[in-house]
């Protein structure tokens, strides 16, 4: 890749015809192009069999099929969870992690080829490093660097989607969750352009309700997210009930208070009559007792949501650690009394997923648990 090549991962079906149309070429050629990026999956352009050889020629001298270099993998112990580490063009680095599920219990060398699993979803990054700075999360911690281009976040998606094709699946991926690196609403326009993306039938075509996007709480975001009118999912990182906590916890709290924020959650539901998503990730002795819960509840009472509770994947820096699970039983349980339904997340691949950023954290202090592969020259 070089600085003139024009990345078509970047380019929304409206830029494509506007490339196309330049090169004097006809409009159906977007078409068969988005096929085979998006359809076929295909990440060479030899592979494009209905394009006449001068294009071919044309589109592999001035473009690429995205950007990105994949540097390190790391797998969790049960090889269902497997993070990916890229490196952009500016040698920026960014993590990508694919999570699958089994249908029934029973570990991955039993399953038949494809292997049993039903849900295979891919959380993506939006930038590198994040802003928020929340003290808890390895990405907050390492600082900000920039956002991520729409075809950096497309092209995440393709990778593991490729690789779940070729690992056999019809439909290579059921999920996407933009829950990776960073704050997906602070760019918002790159995140909705890259939710057109995955669902525009035109290109990856996936239901709307597969796609989910988490914040930490950007108001503006959420009430640009209302204006779509879009049935993706919402997610919204609370990690504490009042204010004083929450400004240590998920800092742009500073900027929108809890109380804006559950007006836009209210808003959100009352607009679109979807359920929100509350992530809130148990911290021993810092948000977790049960009468923090018993303020969850209060915050919560009358809005339809459900609240995912993450026992915290300790950071190797932050003095943050992960509540006993007794605790967060009994918090579960003052939650459930209010009638406010939960989840656990007790997914085994939890030890590399929460707290995206790690790995590239590892990376840097090359650590001898991961498979880093030679760097970019
Ligand atoms: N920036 C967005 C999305 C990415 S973070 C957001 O904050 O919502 C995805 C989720 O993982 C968030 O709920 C985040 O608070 C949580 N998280 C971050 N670090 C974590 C850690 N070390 N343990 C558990 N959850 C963590
Ligand atoms: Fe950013 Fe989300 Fe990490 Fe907070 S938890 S620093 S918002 S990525």
């Amino acid at each position: 890749m070089n600085d003139k090549q024009i990345d078509l991962l970047n380019l929304d079906t409206h830029e494509l015809t506007g490339l196309v149309q330049s090169w004097n070429e006809p409009v159906y050629r977007v078409k068969q192009l988005q096929q085979w990026l998006y359809h076929e999956l295909v990440d060479d352009f030899d592979a494009m069999s209905n394009l006449p050889h001068p294009l071919r020629a044309r589109l592999k001298a001035a473009t690429t099929i995205g950007d990105l270099k994949l540097i390190a993998t790391q797998d969790s112990a049960d090889a269902l969870t497997r993070k990916a580490l890229f490196q952009m063009r500016d040698g920026q680095t960014v993590e990508t992690v694919l999570m699958r599920y089994l249908d029934a219990p029973g570990s991955p060398e039993d399953s038949t080829d494809p292997p049993n699993v039903a849900r295979r979803t891919v959380c993506i990054s939006t930038q590198v490093g994040c802003p928020v700075g929340c003290p808890f999360c390895e990405t907050g911690q390492a600082g900000y660097i920039r956002n991520l281009t729409l075809g950096e976040v497309v092209a995440q998606v393709l990778y593991f989607a490729r690789e779940q094709k070729r690992a056999g699946f019809e439909m290579p991926l059921t999920n996407i969750v933009i829950m990776g690196m960073g704050e997906p609403f602070m760019k918002f326009n790159v995140t909705w352009r890259a939710i057109q993306a995955f669902t525009d039938p035109a290109r990856l075509g996936m239901g709307a309700r597969r796609v989910t996007v988490s914040t930490s709480g950007y108001v503006d975001g959420i009430r640009q997210l209302i204006e779509k009118k879009s049935q993706v999912n919402l997610a919204v990182s609370l990690h504490a009930a009042d204010d004083a906590l929450r400004d240590q916890l998920v800092p742009v709290n500073r900027k929108y208070p809890l109380r804006e924020l559950m007006n836009a959650c209210r808003e959100y539901v009352h607009a679109t009559h979807r359920r929100i998503t509350f992530e809130y990730a148990l911290m021993d002795n810092v948000n977790d007792s049960a009468q923090q819960a018993e303020q969850v509840a209060q915050l919560l009472a009358g809005v339809l949501c459900h609240v995912n509770l993450i026992p915290l994947n300790p950071t190797s820096e932050s003095p943050y650690r992960r509540s006993p699970y007794a605790r967060v039983l009994e918090f579960q349980r003052v939650l459930n009394r209010h009638n406010i339904p939960t989840t656990l997340r007790v997914e085994k691949g939890i030890e590399i997923m929460a707290g995206c950023g790690q790995l590239r954290q590892q990376v840097k202090r090359h650590s001898a648990n991961v498979n880093a592969l030679p760097l970019a020259t």
